[in-house]
């Protein structure tokens, strides 16, 4: 345990000799989408944390996937099943896409912002910079 305290406590300093800039900026890494087709299905794994990664409800970013690629599917426990087969290519692009249209600032491109409905409106506020844009409802 000693030693553990010790390399912790090296590590705590390492962290605080970093200049202030680097640890404030942490870049966002656009998640990779583990896919797999099994049979005539594609399986995307880890769905939930997936949209968890990008602060969004695994609800909506699969009503976007089931649109974008014209299929059916399901979300049972941590995979989401498309109908058909998709390479793992075509699901990161459509990931991607969503990422662009509901997640990314188109003002400040960073990540930080969140979805809100105004007068059965959908605008996406981005939390870093203030800028508001309107974003299109995924009705069913
Ligand atoms: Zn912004």
């Amino acid at each position: 345990m000693a030693w553990k305290y010790k390399y912790e406590d090296m590590l705590k300093r390492a962290y605080e000799k970093l200049p202030e800039k680097t640890k404030k900026e942490t870049r966002f890494e656009i998640p990779k989408v583990d896919s797999e087709v099994q049979g005539n299905r594609t399986i995307v794994k880890f769905f939930p944390s997936l949209a968890r990664k990008i602060n969004r409800k695994p609800e909506h970013l699969m009503k976007f996937l089931l649109r974008e690629l014209a299929t059916t599917g399901k979300t049972p426990g941590k995979n989401a099943i498309f109908m058909g087969k998709f390479s793992r290519e075509l699901m990161q692009h459509k990931f991607e896409k969503y990422l662009r249209e509901f997640v990314l600032c188109d003002q400040c491109k960073k990540p930080d912002t969140a979805l809100k409905k105004e007068k059965g409106l959908s605008f996406k506020i981005c939390e870093a910079c203030g800028a508001k844009s309107s974003v299109r409802s995924l009705k069913k």
